[in-house]
């Protein structure tokens, strides 16, 4: 599409293989139009040159990935499963869907007209997770945050076996209702704050003081050093029900929710989907299944309200 100019001056690339587009607004671009009657599933298609040269920009090689006929199914499965705000605003957002092979991170969701005032979106997913069931996608996520070497203690997540993808679009289209209903705010890049006129919306009061910064009562040096934080790295696998512990101590659903308020309510919302709507479990444990570490639809989700 000739006309179409996405503007991304930084990627942020978190270990967790989620990738996260950031835009600052160019003026005067005009909208575009979509057509908000067609199906979801027909807006997969393939990644646009300019989604593709942002990967290449950050080292990456993708290529487009064929879709297989079970593959399509399981898109169409996952759409329908969204909760209905998401599909309502879907309709009316989400420009294209996307599905690349040779791709490191999970998935990318970009804005293609951010100065528009009604924005529209891509999402961009590494199409090896159609073929995995979550759990094992979530225990491959969470165990990036553990150095391993020397044990054979190991983390993991149980939390049924849909496919990762229902996850991944789930979080992923809770970004594309934030960005259209601002439950969180906009946020200047440099210093995290808020940008001005931003909603400082219930979902963030007394947790969030900024982007990346959560409130005093939850602040923690133990998790503000594992991988998903700026600067973080694996910690011995030692320390992790030492870090669990920390978490439950918090309104977070998961180590990856406490990255940034976009990621607390992308999480948030995905797990009590998962596990109040599709009856899915969450349960983090640590060796054996009885080793408990966090179950957040137990503990957690009642603490915050959307
Ligand atoms: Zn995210």
């Amino acid at each position: 599409m000739k006309a179409f100019k996405l503007i991304t001056l930084s990627l942020v690339i978190t270990l967790s293989g989620v990738v996260q587009a950031q835009q600052v607004k160019p003026q005067g671009q005009p909208d575009y139009p979509l057509d908000s009657s067609s199906t979801l599933v027909s807006r997969v298609q393939p990644a646009t040159t300019t989604v593709l040269q942002m990967f290449r920009d950050a080292g990456m090689s993708p290529i487009e990935h064929r879709l297989t006929e079970d593959e399509q199914k399981k898109i169409a499965a996952a759409f329908s499963a969204l909760p209905p705000l998401h599909q309502r605003i879907l309709k009316g957002r989400l420009r294209s869907i996307n599905f690349l092979d040779n791709m490191p991170n999970t998935a990318l969701t970009s804005t293609v007209n951010p100065s528009g005032t009604h924005k529209l979106f891509d999402i961009t997913f590494r199409a090896e997770i159609l073929n995995q069931d979550v759990s094992e996608w979530l225990t491959w996520k969470e165990l990036t945050c553990f150095d391993t070497t020397g044990s054979t203690l190991r983390v993991s997540i149980q939390a049924g076996h849909l496919s990762a993808f229902q996850y991944v679009l789930l979080h992923e289209a809770t970004h594309v209702v934030d960005g259209t209903l601002d439950i969180t705010p906009d946020y200047a890049l440099a210093t995290g704050q808020p940008l001005p006129g931003s909603l400082a919306t219930d979902f963030i009061a007394n947790v969030w003081t900024q982007h990346t910064v959560v409130a005093s009562a939850y602040k923690s040096t133990l998790l503000d050093g594992i991988v998903f934080r700026k600067g973080g790295k694996p910690l011995p696998i030692s320390q992790a029900s030492q870090i669990y512990q920390a978490l439950k101590q918090t309104p977070f659903v998961s180590l990856y929710g406490r990255s940034s308020w976009h990621e607390d309510l992308a999480e948030y919302v995905t797990v009590y989907h998962f596990t109040q709507t599709l009856g899915q479990p969450f349960t983090i444990t640590e060796g054996q299944p009885t080793g408990i570490l966090l179950q957040p639809h137990a503990v957690g989700l009642s603490q915050k309200a959307i």
